[in-house]
C-alpha cells in the first residue's frame, strides 16, 4: 500500500461540488489549506458529456480527484427514473475515471452507496459481502451502476496500477441536502415535512411506509474528513465502508426529528409506501482500524441542520429538487 499525505498544492479537483457531498469536502479541503481546488458546475462541464471530460482533464490534469458527482435521490425518486439512474451514474463514472487515468492523477476517491450491498446481507454489513447477494429492488438500478464504479476502479489499479479508491458511505445528511417532497432521502424530507405542519399547525405528519426499516445516518462534515483521510491512509482496490457503527428505525427517526423541530402533533404511516431495504448497518472495523471514526452525534447534526434548513427557508434557497 501506498499511503502519504496529499500534497496540499497539488491540483485537487472535486467532482459534483454543488452537491451535499462534494460541498461538504469542498469546504473541508479549503480548511485544511489545500490551495489549489478546481470545481465545474454541471451547467460548465457537464461530466455526462464524455468529450467534454475529456477536454476538462487534459487542460487541467488534476493530481487529486474526489468523484462526487451522482444522480442521487431518495427511495421514490429511485423506483421512478431507474434507467436516469443508471445511466446518468455509469456515464459520469466512465468519463471521470478514464480521463483522470489518461491525464496523470495519481489519487482518486470514488464514492459508492451502501446500496450497494446484498439486500439481506448480513448485518452489520462487511465490504466482503459485496457480490454475495440479490440487491434490493427499489434502488437495484442505481446500485447496478455503482457497484460498476467500484469494479472500474478496482480494473484501473490492476491494469495501470492506479492508486484509486472506493468507499462507500452510509446514509448522509446536512447542509446542502436535497429537500423535496419527491426526491429527497428520508430525513430531509421528514424535516422539511415536520417543519411545514408545525409552522400550519397541522395535526398529522405523514412517514413513508411502516417505520420499521433501519438506517443509520452520517453528517456529511464526518463523511468529508473520512474522505481526506481515506486519499492519504488507504490504498487498496477492496471499497471501504464509512458511518458511524450504529441505526435507528425509521419511526424514531421520526419522533425525533419532530422533537428537534418542535412539532407535538401525532406521526401516521403511509403504508402504501415502500419501506426498501430492512437495514442496512455498515461494519465499521475496516474504517476505524485506520484511525477514523465519526464525531458528530445524530442528536447534535440534525439540530445543526435543522439551524441551517431554517436559514435557508427564511433566504428563500432551499434546493428544490
Ligand atoms: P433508502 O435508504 O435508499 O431506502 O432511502 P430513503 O432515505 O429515501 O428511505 C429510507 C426509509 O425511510 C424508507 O423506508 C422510506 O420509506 C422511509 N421514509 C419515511 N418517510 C420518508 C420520506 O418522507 N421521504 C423518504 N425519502 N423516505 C421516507
Amino acid at each position: 500500500m501506498t499511503v502519504a499525505p496529499l500534497s496540499r498544492s497539488a491540483r485537487t479537483y472535486v467532482a459534483g461540488h454543488r452537491g451535499l457531498v462534494g460541498g461538504a469536502v469542498l469546504r473541508h479541503l479549503l480548511a485544511e489549506g489545500f490551495s489549489d481546488v478546481v470545481t465545474r458546475t454541471s451547467g460548465e462541464l457537464d461530466l455526462r458529456d464524455a468529450a467534454a471530460v475529456e477536454h476538462f482533464f487534459e487542460v487541467q490534469r488534476p493530481a487529486t480527484v474526489v468523484l462526487a458527482a451522482a444522480k442521487v435521490g431518495g427511495i421514490l425518486a429511485n423506483s421512478t427514473y431507474p434507467a436516469d439512474f443508471l445511466s446518468d451514474n455509469i456515464r459520469i463514472q466512465v468519463n471521470v475515471l478514464d480521463a483522470a487515468a489518461r491525464h496523470g492523477t495519481t489519487k482518486l476517491l470514488f464514492l459508492g452507496s451502501s446500496c450497494i450491498y446484498p439486500k439481506f446481507a448480513e448485518q452489520p454489513i462487511r465490504e466482503d459481502s459485496l457480490l454475495t447477494g440479490l440487491l434490493e429492488p427499489t434502488n437495484d438500478a442505481y446500485a447496478i451502476a455503482k457497484i460498476a464504479g467500484v469494479l472500474h476502479v478496482q480494473a484501473l489499479r490492476r491494469q495501470h496500477g492506479l492508486h484509486f479508491i472506493s468507499a462507500m458511505p452510509t446514509n448522509l445528511y446536512g447542509p446542502g441536502d436535497n429537500f423535496s417532497p419527491e426526491g429527497s432521502h428520508v430525513l430531509p424530507g421528514l424535516i422539511r415535512r415536520f417543519e411545514a405542519a408545525r409552522l400550519a399547525g397541522d395535526p398529522t405528519v405523514t412517514v413513508w411506509g411502516t417505520g420499521t426499516p433501519r438506517r443509520e445516518f452520517l453528517h456529511v462534515d464526518d463523511l468529508a474528513r473520512a474522505c481526506v483521510h481515506l486519499l492519504e491512509h488507504y490504498d487498496d482496490g477492496a471499497p471501504i465502508n464509512i458511518g458511524v457503527g450504529q441505526d435507528l428505525p425509521i419511526a424514531e427517526l421520526a419522533q425525533l426529528v419532530a422533537d428537534t423541530v418542535g412539532y407535538t402533533g401525532q406521526l401516521v404511516f403511509d403504508t402504501s409506501k415502500p419501506d426498501g431495504t430492512p437495514r442496512k448497518l455498515l461494519d465499521m472495523g475496516k474504517i476505524h482500524d485506520l484511525g477514523w471514526r465519526a464525531e458528530i452525534g445524530l442528536a447534535e447534526g440534525l439540530a445543526a441542520t435543522v439551524d441551517w434548513y431554517r436559514e435557508q427557508l427564511a433566504a428563500g434557497t432551499v434546493r428544490a429538487a
